[in-house]
């Protein structure tokens, strides 16, 4: 049986001190934020206290929610205002997103790996925001283009051209060994209502993939497919099979599908991908998740408690960490052989990821087979779990490869996602509860107390 080692293509050798780690003793595991600079403590410490007082974070949704809106007057308009412009810049935005610019996006990815983090998710703002203006004008140059050419396919749909440019774009801002996070619904109607359907996505969609996908491979850069809502996710999982199976032929994926592990369908969903995975010789990307469509999706669909949720995702993750899901990698005599998988734990959940890494430790350690493994949480949430991660050992003094999930684009093309950014915050009161408290200890700290 195979067993992997970290074989992800890794920026700095586990054993070259990092800013991370330095070559001072570390303050006690209490104080995971040791190595945070002081301008993202203090800008952490105003969101986790906002974030975790009602009477605070219920108005600053609501005025994100008003910003939202497209069509809003000079005053409200954050691109154009430039005091509204730089009140959410320093504050909100530069807490959860890279930036607005090309230059200002790679000084973001730079200093987040400077910290310690093997590398960065990144996602386009834009691609998740309806921009119906801009979609119209584009629709028109595209047509224009048809007419005056002949070139452009019939069926060409401007939301997929501009959301395979910006995605295009967005893998320019990254190196090797980072990862680009998409979202097929960032595509457009055509796209959401063929999967909607249950019908065959537009070819224009598949060709753009091919595309950004083929420009990953070069670059060994990974790209992530996310999973979205059950309407459509079943398509998204079936077109990002296809891709597996066309760029997953290495011992690294390049292609990672998204699983849902509050779902009650997700094992059964992931066996399938594992059976196909085995039979036809690639490796299968794993990305798990908890699920973020609970106030949306039918609740019939999913766990009825936390609990069973969490449960699912600790199976998956230690299941695919033991190479033992269902009847593939058993002990008995007719299991089925556990393919080859890249497994990716995005999660804020300190328990889930540090029992993963552990577990991914000890069988190093002890010669067991295992998966190559890697971690992600929100650039500009959870940091205590990151920096946790970050101080742990693994076997050989290999550190855990976290990776910290970000977005780019203008102030306004980034509103929408600083809103569920908000929404999220306080759906989590329990963890905003504990980030607050750990940048408090640190922040006591540094002062002395
Ligand atoms: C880097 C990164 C990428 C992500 N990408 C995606 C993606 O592509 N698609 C996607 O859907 N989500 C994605 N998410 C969000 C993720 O699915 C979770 O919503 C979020 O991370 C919170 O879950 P948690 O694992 O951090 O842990 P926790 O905060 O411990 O768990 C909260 C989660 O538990 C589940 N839950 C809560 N209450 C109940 C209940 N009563 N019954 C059943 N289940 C419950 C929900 O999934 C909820 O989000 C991503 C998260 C990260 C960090």
């Amino acid at each position: 049986m195979l067993h992997f080692r970290l074989s992800m293509p890794r920026l700095r050798s586990s054993k070259t001190p990092n800013s991370a780690t330095g070559s001072k003793p570390l303050p006690p595991p209490d104080f995971p934020l040791a190595t945070m600079p002081l301008r993202m403590l203090l800008r952490s410490l105003f969101i986790a206290t906002i974030s975790s007082k009602r009477y605070l974070l219920i108005p600053a949704l609501h005025l994100l929610a008003f910003f939202a809106k497209p069509g809003r007057s000079f005053l409200f308009n954050v691109d154009r205002n430039p005091v509204l412009h730089a009140l959410l810049k320093k504050t909100l935005y530069n807490q959860f997103c890279a930036g607005e610019s090309v230059q200002e996006t790679k000084a973001c990815v730079r200093q987040l790996k400077e910290l310690g983090f093997q590398g960065v998710i990144l996602t386009y703002a834009k691609e998740m925001v309806f921009d119906h203006k801009a979609r119209a004008e584009l629709q028109e140059s595209v047509d224009l283009e048809r007419a005056k050419y002949g070139k452009v396919a019939p069926e060409c749909s401007a939301s997929i051209e501009e959301w395979r440019l910006g995605t295009l774009k967005t893998v320019d801002l990254i190196d090797e060994g980072d990862m680009l996070a998409i979202k097929m619904s960032g595509a457009g109607p055509s796209v959401t209502s063929a999967f909607a359907n249950n019908a065959p996505p537009p070819p224009q969609l598949l060709s753009a993939l091919s595309e950004i996908a083929t420009k990953c491979a070069d670059r060994r850069i990974r790209l992530i497919v996310d999973a979205e809502s059950q309407h459509i996710q079943p398509g998204i999982a079936h077109t990002t099979l296809s891709l597996m199976r066309q760029f997953n032929h290495g011992a690294d994926a390049v292609i990672y599908n998204t699983y849902q592990a509050y779902l009650k369908s997700t094992p059964a969903v992931l066996a399938h991908h594992i059976d196909a995975a085995e039979k036809e010789g690639f490796t299968l990307g794993l990305k798990l998740v908890r699920g973020a469509y609970m106030h949306s999706d039918d609740r019939a669909l999913i766990h009825a408690r936390k609990q069973d949720t969490d449960d699912a995702y600790n199976a998956l993750a230690q299941g695919a960490l033991c190479r033992r899901i269902g009847e593939f990698g058993a002990p008995d005599a007719d299991a089925r052989r556990f393919p080859a998988v890249n497994l990716l734990l995005a999660s804020h959940n300190k328990d889930s990821v540090l029992a993963a890494h552990r577990l991914h430790a000890q069988r190093v350690e002890a010669g067991l087979p295992t998966v190559p493994v890697c971690y992600a949480q929100l650039h500009g949430m959870a940091d205590a779990v990151s920096f946790s991660l970050l101080r742990e050992e693994g076997a050989e003094g290999e550190k855990p490869g976290v990776f910290k999930c970000s977005t780019w684009g203008s102030v306004g093309e980034c509103v929408g996602y600083l809103l569920r950014r908000a929404v999220e915050n306080r759906d989590a009161v329990l963890r905003t509860g504990e980030e607050v408290r750990a940048v408090r200890r640190e922040v006591g700290r540094r002062l002395g107390f």
